[in-house]
């Protein structure tokens, strides 16, 4: 199948100051990430926060401009951010947010936020789109009479209902969830994924779902990238990925949740959590990985297909480059 959206080699820079004389180091926010979307098919991008998963999101979008790399969206050069042609690719385009306040006008009725994507695309005819609005918000599972309400009169659940009715108004071909369950109760969650899935089954949605929660995750996606400080370490399907992980990394996050059907004890990472400003050298993972070996702080591994499962894994160990040789760190 020809995916939707194909990201190839995105890196984002930052230049940061540091220290008393404010000297300035660049931090690689996102390093070389190549990713796809198919239609109706979704890939769960996870990794701890910090990681660069939101920035490798509003890359894609063209939300960010990227320092290296490129955009393919449904077969074409994503136009560059902030023209016509990108303005008019947004429509197609929707990103939800973790935050479902801090996305909506709190000065505006919710039926007239839903409303203004088609106003501002000029999709319809002008007197049909408040129908449209309304048609957005039943989708949703919200009454017509809450299309009324400002967003401080919803609750948490309702108001991400009415975030995704306003990215789901414009009909999108593609939809970026950054992290769109984190700031709801637990039965609330369950309740938006079910609503992410029958709308993916409606409109045929290519959804990037960017989150922590492994358990998300592993729900709605077909499949699941790993990422750690900027790069993919390891990409597959969900059952392989997050049931028996291959990289050390990805087994120490996964071994964090239990469940029922998996044996082993959970993996305590040693060493500090990554800085970003300060880059590992060879392998970013090597000052914490339980089997680091001496290539790992020389070389990066390169993201590739693993003998026998053809999973993607970025490890020397794991691609079978070196022998696992224990060199873990004090804590
Ligand atoms: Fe660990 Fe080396 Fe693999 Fe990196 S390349 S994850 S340091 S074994």
């Amino acid at each position: 199948m020809t995916p939707m959206l194909e990201a190839k080699g995105l890196v984002r820079r930052y230049a940061m100051r540091r220290g008393l004389m404010g000297r300035s180091v660049e931090v690689r926010a996102v390093d070389g990430v190549s990713l796809s979307v198919e239609r109706g098919r979704t890939l769960g991008l996870v990794g701890e926060s910090g990681c660069g998963k939101s920035t490798t999101g509003r890359l894609v979008l063209g939300l960010e401009a990227p320092d290296a790399g490129s955009v393919a969206f449904q077969d074409k050069p994503m136009p560059p951010p902030g023209t016509d042609a990108w303005r008019a690719l947004r429509s197609r385009m929707q990103m939800v947010f973790q935050d479902p306040l801090g996305a909506l006008d709190r000065r505006l009725p919710i039926g007239a936020q839903v409303q203004e994507p088609l106003d501002i695309h000029r999709i319809g005819e002008a007197k049909d789109r408040a129908g449209r609005a309304m048609e957005a918000l039943r989708a949703v599972g919200l009454r017509p009479d809450q299309a009324a309400r400002y967003p401080h009169e919803l609750s948490g659940g309702q108001r991400q209902r009415a975030v995704l009715a306003r990215a789901l108004a414009t009909e999108p071909a593609l939809l970026v969830c950054d992290e769109p369950i984190s700031a709801l109760d637990v039965s609330i969650q369950a309740q938006v994924m079910n609503l992410l899935m029958d709308q993916q089954e409606r409109l045929g949605l290519g959804i990037l779902f960017i989150s922590h929660d492994l358990r998300a995750v592993r729900q709605v996606s077909h499949r699941v990238a790993v990422m750690y400080l900027g790069t993919i370490v390891e990409e597959g399907e969900p059952d392989a990925v997050l049931h028996e992980p291959a990289h050390p990394y990805a087994q120490a996050l996964v071994s964090a949740i239990p469940h029922p059907g998996r044996s082993g004890q959970r993996i305590v990472l040693q060493g500090d959590p990554p800085n970003p400003a300060d880059r590992p050298s060879g392998c970013a993972f090597h000052p914490r990985c339980p089997v680091a070996t001496a290539l790992c702080a020389r070389e990066t591994p390169v993201l590739k297909p693993r003998r026998g499962d053809g999973r993607l894994v970025a490890c020397h160990v794991v691609q079978g480059d070196v022998a696992p040789a224990v060199t873990r760190k004090a804590a």
